[in-house]
């Protein structure tokens, strides 16, 4: 399954977001490493287009799909060298697909701040500094072993060395990995490194109650030190978040929102974003028994996607009949597409898009 982990500093609220992102729930505590033990979360991903093909359908069952989500706690100056727990934590990290990067934006004078004041820059650029050492630390090791069999002249091993090489000098400079650019033959080689600063990443900015509309001062400050990066900043407010998941009803959460000034959750925000970051599009399979959303990475074929539902689908593949979504929704039903034309028979090469309504034909 494909995973996110969520890093950060201790105390910035990293639990408190992986409470109200999954189902799973971890110990929320003021005290820096409470939580050991990476939690591993399942998240349901938010999807309109389930509910309106279920409105559809009438299934027995209406079934979301999931992506896995890991509280990586303990990370802190000196985490390379192994300080507070440090090089277990970093193994977590090189398990995940994409980090979410929690910064704490809020000011709070009962919550305990790991060095002593409110400066998410600093923040960031301390857990940024602890990856990149250990990316240097790889990189160096592989420099190494391809220094060996560069001899041999062979073209990969010369293409990995200069790959290597322009890591090494960006990481020496302060600066992740994902920052070098890379043809894509060269992307191709260097993935095999899994180095973790080359792992997309979304930063949370974690504020208060009365800033996650505005944003704040803190927000501003993160904002402008990524602006060159390329990546996502998220304003969430993860204890009133947390607030709002308690609450029993869908209407009733609609109103602490809207007494926010917010028409979403900001979990389901995330949670969208996370999905995009992690390059997944959603199918849906659609039957009276219960219709459900499914992930594939973008690029999936059909029998690699119908892989996903049993690896027998994959095998013994013959063809998929294929809607495309808003042609469902359009004629309301499987038969009305298909008197209409629209029902599309594809074959092994066929690449699913987002949003496509799948029946797979298999051999058993
Ligand atoms: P972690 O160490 O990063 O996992 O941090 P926790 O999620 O355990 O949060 C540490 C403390 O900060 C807890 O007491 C939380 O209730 C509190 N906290 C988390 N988010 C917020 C927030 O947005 N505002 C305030 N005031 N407190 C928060």
């Amino acid at each position: 399954a494909l995973k996110c982990g969520i890093v950060g500093l201790p105390n910035v609220g990293k639990s408190t977001l992986f409470n109200c992102l999954s189902n799973a729930k971890a110990q929320s505590a003021n005290f820096p490493f409470c939580t050991i033990e990476p939690n591993v979360g399942t998240i349901t991903v938010p999807d309109e287009r389930l509910n309106k093909l279920s409105e559809l359908v009438h299934p027995e069952r209406v079934l979301p799909t999931t992506i896995e989500i890991v509280d990586i706690a303990g990370l802190v100056k000196g985490a390379s060298k192994g300080e507070g727990l440090g090089n277990k934590f970093l193994g977590n990290i090189r398990e995940t697909d994409a980090i979410i990067h929690v910064l704490r934006c809020f000011d709070d004078d009962n919550i305990v701040h790991v060095d002593g004041s409110v400066d998410p820059v600093r923040d960031k650029e301390i857990i940024d500094i602890e990856l990149q050492l250990k990316d240097l630390e790889t990189v160096d090791k592989r420099l190494i072993a391809a220094g060996k069999s560069a001899r041999s002249g062979d073209k990969n091993i010369l293409s990995m060395v200069s790959i290597l090489e322009r890591y090494k000098k960006a990481l020496e400079s302060a600066l992740s990995a994902r920052t070098v650019e890379l043809n894509e033959a060269e992307k191709l080689l260097a993935r095999d490194l899994q180095l973790l600063t080359n792992k997309p990443i979304m930063y949370v900015c974690n504020v208060d109650e009365d800033s996650v509309k505005t944003g704040n001062k803190y927000v501003d400050a993160v904002r402008k030190s990524v602006a060159d990066e390329n990546a996502e900043v998220l304003v969430i407010g993860a204890a009133i978040e947390a607030d709002i998941a308690e609450l029993e009803t869908y209407e009733e959460r609609q109103e602490f929102l809207g007494d926010l000034g917010l028409e979403e959750a900001g979990v389901a925000k995330l949670i969208k974003a996370a999905y995009k970051l992690l390059n997944l599009y959603t199918y849906f399979t659609a039957g009276v028994k219960e219709v459900r959303a499914w992930t594939i990475k973008s690029g999936f074929t059909a029998p690699q996607a119908a892989g996903v539902i049993h690896s027998d689908f994959e095998k013994g593949f013959i063809r998929a009949e294929v809607i495309k979504y808003d042609d469902y929704i359009k004629h309301g039903s499987e038969a009305a597409v298909k008197d209409a034309g629209k029902l599309g028979v594809e074959g092994k090469e066929y690449v699913v898009e987002d949003g496509d309504v799948m029946h797979f034909r298999f051999n058993v």
